[in-house]
């Protein structure tokens, strides 16, 4: 026992036999051995483990530095490198928080939005319109406190936030400074630029509960300020913190309505000017509300579109209009080439959602599609070519037919129009009613009419409020047209008879109708 204490491994017994101590011997250099190996294996391993270890430090750092870039990428602009509107909400909501819990703490926001910046773009693309506002972020900071965060919210819009006792007083000599060195010329390769910018201010208060809120009303300021002639700054205030909760209400006012269903649809027919046969009707959204009577969409329709609401409005209206279609087709009371338009908002019209409903609509009431025309401002449809040019053909599919609607107003860009699979160009109001005024106006609708039918589309004249613009819009070879002269938009009641009179008569429409709505 004692030996083994003291570190004796094995023993042999006197007298010995040699057999035994050979077998004890190779016992014990086995033994040897296998611990030798185990604790090969062991540091093996050891070094094993430090060497993952250090690779997967090296993994989480480089991913954390890949999750570092996509962080800084989704919260900075990437023409700019400057914070962009999500870091800048984020910010705004930081100091709304700061302002809570400590309501001496004092904050601005300033919404700078460049005049004119289109022109820019248009004239010299672009790419210059992007050196332009590089230019612009690099100079901007030289006219700012410390303390503060300037970003850029997209396009020629960009935001600063001060963050100072005194905010208001900064933040207008921060106007004005910005509004001295815009009107320094920038040099750019060859051109040299004049900008001005028009700015918005709001002063932060405990009031706010949402940096969203904050953002609107210097939008709606910045709005004001370009109303008073551009270049200037506005500061939000009573009047405009009235208009903005008008607005709110309106917004609260139309959800309700689309809760509640308190639209309905007005008719208003497009006609052959040859003969005033009816050959289609525009369907027109009507708000009646409770207090207010009715509200014209032109009221409105902006609104829903930017509170996103346009959709529940417009899925809505093809509804009811696919539900008037089936009864007058039972009624036997269309025939080809009627057509009757549906006014749509880009929001949603490259939505699989919305020819999702149609496909449903026209298979619920059993309709064809070559009864419906999408009506589509030019604006909207170049916002995204690609999509809309894949959704058109989509309408072409079933049979629907679309309309260019206020052709003329929006891009002048004629190219694109043979790319586009569309069936009628609407001629703008505002170039109907200046008829009497100017022969450059009778230039403009006749080369409409000439462009329409070089394409081999159809023009609809909107807007004949008088037999003068009639007769000028034959002259210039218009072959449908819509306006007061012929009929208001009216109820579907007065639809129908009217369908109904044209089928026994072939009647021309009266010059004036009674249901004015
Ligand atoms: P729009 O598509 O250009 O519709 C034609 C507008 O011109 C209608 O105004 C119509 O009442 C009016 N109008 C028709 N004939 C004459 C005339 O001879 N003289 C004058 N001065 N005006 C005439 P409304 O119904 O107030 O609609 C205004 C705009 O609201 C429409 O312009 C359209 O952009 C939008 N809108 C109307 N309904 C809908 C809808 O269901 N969905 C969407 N997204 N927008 C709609
Ligand atoms: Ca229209
Ligand atoms: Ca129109």
């Amino acid at each position: 026992v004692k030996a083994f204490q003291v570190g004796g491994i094995d023993y042999i017994t006197k007298p010995f036999h040699l057999e035994e101590v050979l077998v004890r011997i190779e016992t014990q250099l086995q033994l040897r051995a296998a611990q030798q190996s185990l604790q090969r294996l062991n540091s093996d391993l050891e070094r094993r483990v430090r060497e993952r270890t250090r690779q997967l430090e090296r993994e989480i750092a480089s991913r954390r530095s890949i999750q570092d870039r996509l962080l800084h990428v989704a919260l900075h602009d990437d023409l700019t490198e400057l914070p962009n509107r999500t870091l800048l909400l984020q910010r705004l909501q930081q100091v709304l928080d700061a302002s809570h819990r400590d309501p001496t703490f004092q904050f601005a926001l300033l919404l700078i939005d460049c005049d004119r910046f289109k022109i820019v773009n248009n004239s010299l693309g672009h790419l210059v319109g992007d050196q332009l506002l590089i230019a612009i972020a690099r100079r901007l900071p030289g006219c700012l406190p410390p303390n503060s965060t300037l970003a850029r919210l997209g396009g020629d819009e960009f935001a600063v936030l001060l963050e100072q006792s005194g905010a208001l007083e900064s933040a207008v000599d921060a106007a004005n400074r910005i509004q001295a060195e815009m009107h320094q010329p920038f040099q750019l390769e060859r051109h040299e630029f004049l900008i001005s910018v028009s700015i918005g201010i709001v002063l932060g208060t405990p009031a706010y509960r949402q940096p969203e809120h904050i953002l609107r009303n210097a939008d709606a300021a910045m709005y004001e300020a370009k109303g008073k002639g551009k270049a200037c700054y506005a500061i939000f205030n009573e009047t405009l913190h009235r208009q903005a909760l008008n607005r709110f209400q309106l917004e609260v006012e139309l959800q309700r309505a689309i809760d509640q269903g308190n639209f309905f649809v007005c008719y208003q027919p497009v006609i052959e000017l040859k003969n005033g046969a009816i050959v289609g009707f525009e369907a027109l959204v009507r708000w009646q509300h409770y207090d207010w009577g009715l509200v014209p969409p032109a009221d409105f329709v902006p609104v829903a579109e930017e509170a996103g609401a346009i959709g529940d409005i417009d899925f809505w209206m093809l509804r009811q209009v696919c539900q008037q279609l089936t009864a007058w087709q039972q009624q036997g009371i269309i025939r080809a080439p009627f057509r009757l338009g549906l006014n749509c908002s880009a929001r949603h019209f490259t939505r699989p959602e919305f020819i999702a409903e149609i496909d449903r609509l026209l298979a619920k009431y059993q309709l064809s599609g070559q009864w419906l025309k999408v009506e589509i401002t030019e604006r909207e449809l170049m916002a995204n070519a690609e999509m809309a040019i894949a959704t058109l053909n989509q309408f072409r599919l079933r049979g629907i037919q679309v309309a260019i609607d206020d052709f003329g107003t929006g891009y002048s860009c004629l190219g694109y129009l043979q790319r586009f699979p569309i069936d009628t160009l609407k001629i703008d109001r505002s170039f109907v009613a200046n008829l009497t005024e100017s022969t450059s106006n009778e230039a403009i609708v006749r080369a409409i009419v000439a462009l329409a039918e070089g394409l081999g589309l159809n023009s609809v004249a909107e807007g004949v409020e008088t037999p003068w613009q009639r007769d000028r819009l034959v002259a210039l070879g218009c072959r449908w047209a819509q306006g007061y002269l012929f009929a208001h938009p009216m109820l579907a009641s007065a639809a129908t008879a009217l369908l109904q009179q044209q089928r026994t008569s072939d009647i021309l429409l009266p010059s004036h109708s009674d249901e004015l709505v």
